[in-house]
């Protein structure tokens, strides 16, 4: 965290002037600026398209993680972030067609969560505006709906006439009534859509896939996810690539574009802001800690625009001991890591303060015997996490 790297772009953050909206002149070219990033880099909109562009197809070549002819599913939410990234995908591959280099064939494909999320368009609605979204951009698209999950070989569509109303609504309502904070549904709602996207490109043939996670809300995640006892899937929840499964790979090419660039970028493109989607406010932000955090870190980003990407680049350098090859958690398919708990460790530690809790004081001296004297790598038998990573046996208790 503590990088010369870092420093030195501190210092050179605090050493630069003030412009007061003035954005002076393009930093690429003599044209006038008039995009500014960060509070001091001047862009003009070309050499801005041309930066954001950049960034996003410099990120998938730097890892060759998509190859000549690779089918890719193109995750989309509806968001500014997925939408942006569909607008990308389809630049990308209109200047790597007429260069003759790495060309890819992508499938844009959404999952209907309206049954247990709150988007102002009915389900019908969220299909047809993403199909029509899709057309404009020359780009395949499919669909299904969340409940789909409970589904061995989930039922998708391609054709926006084959819509219909799910059958397993009830299920899936009944699955998160269950659950009693925000921040379990939260992290329920992207467990089961992940494994759902999974199993959707294993049927159809599509061994990567395209999130749209920003840097912003990476680096939003990075901490959420450490909150939530997640640490060890750090690599695989937030890296460049998600190789957990497999099979499939989960890649994230826009991970070194900020929220703002974003945001800018679906400006000066004149993309269009899908209304069907927009969620209406209705929880305030202190009520999950994903919700929690993204607020701290923009409301912090604003006033230290390094904030998101020390955090980001911080991320970028931690690594698990957990085995990637080694048994797997039964429902995020994530390793699994509590089956070896070293002593002294803060899951130890969690788990025996739950344990303490949960038994009272006369169960003391016991617990001390069992979690500290023994030193127990295997035997948690008071809890039994043997087949759930720690992040989902905090889930799966805030369920009734
Ligand atoms: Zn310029
Ligand atoms: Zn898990």
């Amino acid at each position: 965290m503590c990088s010369s790297f870092e420093t030195e772009e501190f210092k050179a953050l605090l050493q630069r002037p003030k412009t007061d909206g003035d954005t002076g002149q393009c930093k690429r070219c003599p044209n006038a600026g008039s995009i500014l990033l960060r509070g001091y880099d001047s862009y003009c909109k070309d050499c801005f398209v041309v930066y954001v562009n950049h960034k996003f197809c410099s990120t998938i070549g730097k890892m060759r993680a998509v190859r000549h002819g690779d089918k890719v599913l193109i995750a989309f939410s509806g968001g500014i972030s997925s939408s942006a990234m569909v607008h990308l995908v389809r630049e990308s591959i209109e200047r790597a067609g007429s260069q003759r280099r790495l060309v890819f064939q992508p499938t844009v494909f959404l999952i209907l969560e309206k049954s247990v999320s709150s988007c102002y368009g009915s389900e019908e609605d969220c299909v047809s505006t993403a199909a029509r979204f899709c057309q404009n951009y020359d780009l395949p698209f499919a669909w299904c709906h969340l409940d789909e999950y409970f589904n061995e070989s989930p039922q998708f569509y391609t054709k926006v006439e084959d819509f219909q109303p799910s059958g397993r609504q009830a299920q899936l309502k009944e699955l998160f009534k269950k659950v009693n904070s925000l921040t379990a549904k939260e992290d329920l709602l992207k467990r089961t859509r992940t494994e759902l996207l999974i199993r959707v490109a294993k049927l159809m043939d599509h061994r990567k896939i395209f999130v749209g996670s920003n840097s912003s809300r990476i680096a939003a995640d990075l901490l959420t996810f450490v909150a939530q006892g997640r640490g060890s899937q750090l690599p695989f929840e937030i890296g460049f690539s998600d190789t957990h499964d497999p099979d499939v790979t989960i890649i994230r090419p826009m991970r070194e574009i900020l929220q703002d660039e974003v945001e800018k970028y679906v400006e000066v493109k004149e993309i269009e802001v899908l209304e069907a989607f927009a969620q209406p406010e209705v929880m305030s932000r202190l009520s999950s800690i994903g919700t929690l955090t993204q607020d701290f870190l923009s409301s912090l980003q604003k006033d230290f625009p390094g904030t998101v990407p020390t955090v980001f680049r911080t991320g970028d350098k931690l690594t698990t001991a957990v085995k990637q090859d080694g048994e797997k958690c039964s429902f995020c398919k994530m390793p699994l890591d509590s089956t070896v708990i070293p002593p002294s460790s803060a899951l130890q530690a969690r788990l025996y303060s739950s344990a303490l809790s949960t038994l009272g004081k006369s169960a003391s001296q016991e617990l001390i015997e069992r979690f500290v004297v023994s030193k127990p790598e295997k035997d948690f038998s008071l809890i039994d996490c043997s087949h759930l990573c720690y992040g989902c046996s905090l889930t799966i208790k805030d369920c009734t």
